[in-house]
């Protein structure tokens, strides 16, 4: 109720249909735990964490409770069924202009969890079609994104996508977070392979019984049961892909072994997007149906430039830099008032071409802030009328 107030009167109806929504997936979840409990037996992990229940077989979320095949556990399935897919989330955009989506990281510790959950209001009061959870290295930081996905799934009105990888995982282990993800009524999985800990760059280990590709987990997560799956793809192609036409080719697999929609790494030249789009157009008409959306980083200081660098594994263009550099001034301390003002309209034009192009949806990386992403949105004339945001 507070949310819907904050959202404002127009907007409170919409929040408290969602908050009912809520309260009745919690409802299912508690009959549901109470029966996964005397299901789960030897897939509890050793050390007696809740972790979800483990699928060993195919599930299907048709919300039919205790199957009476023979010689199996009677199971009742998550309801997950009613929870939409990111694809039917973009279908269903009312709103005038294309719909936006936004990406949070899993938070370190309290005091980034409880910034993070300051993000997520003010991001729920503008609608997003959906939101999507990355996945880190480190058993701790797991366990946290485990639940907070569970949270967003559970304690707001947003659809949550759980990023899910490879990295340092067993196929049961997989199975296992894909069992706890749906324990908590979260259907949208972004699948990766993830990049080896510590350093990205460094070789890539393959778990000895784990996955080498993403090609692989789409299809032990499609298997498992009703899940709807996103991919990510790169307009400047995967830094260990050979050339750009091995590299579409292998995004290509991952849509036709059952992905639903890819998300881009984040760019910051246009072309990129649309070649990208050209390539796998004339490899697979068919797969370059699903959408394709692109990934933004709105810049917001010279270090945010670094940050960006790293995590799209290429330095910005030169034109980007030079923008922004200009901005910051000779002096010896950078303008970051300028900095961030040419990073918000850099952002604000790389979203307004990648719409006149026909992107499905813009899909912003957020660092858990609200502030940059709604700048850009009100200057795209989205109309987001958010809770006041400080940061
Ligand atoms: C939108 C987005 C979100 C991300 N979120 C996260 C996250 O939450 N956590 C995280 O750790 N990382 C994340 N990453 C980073 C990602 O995990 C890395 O970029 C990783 O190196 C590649 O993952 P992938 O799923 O594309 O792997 P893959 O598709 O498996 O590709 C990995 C490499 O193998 C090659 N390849 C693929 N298939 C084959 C094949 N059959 N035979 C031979 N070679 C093949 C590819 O060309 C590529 O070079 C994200 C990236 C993007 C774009």
């Amino acid at each position: 109720m507070v949310d819907a107030l904050r959202c404002g009167v127009p907007r409170a109806l919409r929040v408290i249909r969602g908050r009912a929504r809520s309260v009745a997936r919690v409802v299912r979840r508690g009959e549901h735990a109470a029966s996964v409990r005397r299901i789960r037996g030897p897939s509890e992990r050793p050390d007696g964490a809740a972790t979800g229940h483990l699928y060993t077989e195919p599930v299907t979320f048709d919300n039919v409770r205790g199957s009476s095949t023979p010689g199996r556990p009677s199971r009742t399935k998550p309801n997950v069924s009613a929870t939409p897919s990111v694809v039917q989330s973009l279908r269903a955009h009312a709103g005038p202009a294309v719909p936006f989506s936004v990406e949070f990281n899993p938070p370190r510790d309290a005091a980034a969890e409880a910034r993070l959950w300051r993000a997520v209001r003010q991001f729920e009061c503008m609608h997003p079609a959906f939101v999507s959870m990355t996945y880190g290295a480190g058993g701790s930081t797991r366990d946290r994104t485990v639940r907070v996905t569970g949270q967003l799934a559970q304690e707001t009105t947003l659809l949550p996508v759980a990023h899910l990888t490879a990295v340092e995982h067993s196929v049961a282990e997989l199975r296992s977070l894909v069992g706890a993800y749906a324990d908590s009524g979260i259907r949208n999985i972004l699948v990766l392979r993830g990049d080896p800990p510590g350093d990205p760059l460094g070789e890539w280990h393959r778990h000895p019984e784990g996955v080498s590709y993403a090609e692989e987990l789409v299809r032990i997560v499609r298997d498992l049961g009703d899940f709807h799956v996103g991919v990510a793809s790169f307009p400047q192609g995967h830094h260990r892909s050979p050339d750009l036409e091995t590299d579409t080719a292998f995004l290509a697999a991952k849509l036709r072994a059952g992905a639903e929609y890819s998300i881009t790494q984040m760019f910051f030249d246009v072309e990129h997007y649309l070649r990208l789009r050209d390539r796998l157009a004339a490899f697979d008409p068919i797969e370059a149906a699903k959408p394709i959306i692109p990934e933004l980083m709105p810049i917001t200081s010279l270090r945010t430039v670094k940050r960006a660098e790293e995590l799209c594994g290429r330095p910005l263009p030169a034109a980007v830099l030079n923008r922004l550099r200009s901005a910051a001034g000779d002096g010896p301390e950078e303008n970051a008032v300028a900095v961030r003002a040419a990073g918000i309209e850099i952002a604000t034009e790389m979203a307004q071409r990648l719409i006149g192009e026909g992107a499905p949806c813009l899909h912003f990386i957020t660092l858990n802030f609200a502030k940059a992403t709604s700048e850009v949105l009100t200057n795209l004339g989205y109309g987001v009328t958010a809770a006041p945001i400080s940061a």
